[in-house]
């Protein structure tokens, strides 16, 4: 290998390209990725060298190459990654909200690999309705009639007040114009949906008799959106479902619920806090109900529409409908999830979403105690003391919003006041191979462990966490 000095004459970029050292990169990053880069380093180098910023390293066959590796494996390194999501909220909208259970990832991978039945009926060899694959599971698992799915719940509103109020009022409590993290705001939704928002009520208290008052000629809808990421305390009333859905059948008009997460099991059953279900809403009277697909039920992001036959119907003729749809990746583990609800007591071992809000406090504590050591050796060069605390996790996604998971985290606080060495730290923790999620707050930086199932890959990267 070449390795003479070249201080002030790079090399040309021909001669890099027949280096032996950057074969490799060719194979592995093709040659107009790899010479673009190389006019770029070279660039710079002679930029450096004209304004005397040279640091003087000789530019050999070893160094240019290393550079160019870096570079390249830079670039071309995919940008969604994984991460450990150790922020203690476990279906979290920015972290991708539910991890999918195995039997979804393995359909769905089927789905991606090969040709599949999607609109194809087998038995008759004609075209089919790729709406069919998942209603028969979603009418067994709600009691609806029927059902549909869209590309996500806000697109599931969305297409139930366009297709069944344009133009028209919907009754809707002021208690429930919400707003959910990422621009899904009730009033907007309703607005550029062609529905005309018709507030009854205010902000803590509704009463029957403000719907009553409401509802007239040009009302087409009675709404109501589950308060998913709030909750209004005090001095409040809201008036129940069923009273809701009597008031509107009694006018001729659907009664409507956006349930936003719609458990399709009772959580209760696992120990969690009580979320209300799809078949609930329906059996309380409600026409159609909208949820996620992502969010407690523990499956792809979609949004589920389930109801009457005759509401469903229309809403699958509007043309939007055919905007909105869901891919065949989306259907393939949707169903998949949608099987495993079948066996209600197998789902905390099946469910990954809920194997993780159902994880024991006692095997989170034992597992920080194991890991405690662990991130004490791999932070010996930090000027921080890392500890045990237990912690709430909470499950996220507008689920249960003030409900909390007992939970245990690694602390981690600074030695010294001043300073941001938490905020290196957490640097350093975001650029690990996987890089790892917490959070900041009080004066520490905290781990919660509820969501860390992979501990061995966990504890494998934590030697490259270099002392700052
Ligand atoms: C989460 C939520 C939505 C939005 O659902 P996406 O699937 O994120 O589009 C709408 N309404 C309620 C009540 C929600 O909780």
């Amino acid at each position: 290998m070449p390795d003479t000095p070249i201080p002030h004459h790079p090399p040309s970029v021909d001669r890099i390209l027949n280096w032996p050292s950057v074969a490799l990169l060719l194979t592995e990053y093709g040659r107009a990725a790899v010479l673009e880069t190389v006019r770029g380093l070279l660039e710079e180098l002679r930029q450096q060298n004209q304004s005397g910023e040279a640091n003087g390293q000789a530019l050999t066959e070893p160094v240019l190459s290393a550079r160019l590796g870096e570079r390249l494996a830079r670039a071309h390194a995919a940008r969604l990654r994984r991460v450990f999501n150790l922020t203690g909220t476990v279906l979290h909208t920015n972290l991708g909200r539910a991890p999918l259970p195995e039997a979804a990832v393995e359909a769905l991978v089927l789905a991606a690999r090969h040709p599949c039945a999607l609109e194809y009926d087998l038995d008759s060899g004609g075209r089919g309705d790729r709406d069919d694959l998942v209603e028969g599971w979603l009418r067994e698992l709600t009691g609806a009639e029927a059902a549909t799915v869209v590309n996500n719940n806000a697109a599931a509103v969305f297409l139930l007040l366009n297709t069944l109020a344009l133009r028209k009022e919907v009754v809707i409590s002021r208690g429930e114009l919400i707003e959910i993290g990422g621009a899904f705001r009730i009033p907007d939704i309703m607005a550029r949906a062609g529905a005309r928002l018709r507030e009854v009520g205010t902000t803590n208290r509704t009463h029957l008799r403000d719907f009553e008052n409401a509802i007239g000629p040009r009302a087409a809808l009675v709404m109501k959106v589950h308060a998913s990421n709030y909750a209004i305390t005090g001095f409040t009333a809201s008036v129940p479902e069923a009273e809701l859905a009597r008031l509107a059948h009694a006018r001729g008009l659907p009664f409507v619920v956006d349930l936003g997460s719609g458990a399709l099991v009772a959580q209760e059953r696992h120990g969690l806090p009580h979320e209300p279900t799809p078949r609930e809403t329906l059996a309380h009277g409600a026409d159609l109900v909208t949820f996620s697909g992502d969010k407690l039920l523990g499956g792809p992001q979609a949004g589920l529409l389930v109801g009457r036959r005759d509401l469903i119907q229309r809403l699958k003729k509007n043309p939007l409908k055919r905007a909105l749809r869901v891919g065949k990746l989306t259907l393939a583990a949707l169903e998949a999830v949608l099987r495993l609800h079948r066996d209600p007591d197998r789902l905390p071992e099946r469910l990954a979403t809920l194997r993780l809000l159902t994880r024991p406090a006692a095997d989170i504590e034992a597992q920080a105690a194991r890991l405690l050591p662990v991130l004490q050796a791999a932070l010996a060069g930090w000027p921080v003391e890392v500890g045990i605390e237990s912690a709430l996790s909470q499950i996220g996604s507008g689920s249960l919003p003030v409900d909390r998971l007992p939970s245990h985290a690694l602390v981690i606080t600074p030695r010294r006041k001043k300073g941001a060495i938490l905020r290196d730290l957490e640097t350093a923790l975001r650029r690990l191979p996987i890089p790892v999620i917490g959070r900041i707050g009080d004066g520490a930086l905290r781990l919660d462990l509820r969501c860390l199932d992979d501990e061995a890959a966990f504890v494998a990267q934590l030697a490259g966490l270099a002392a700052p």
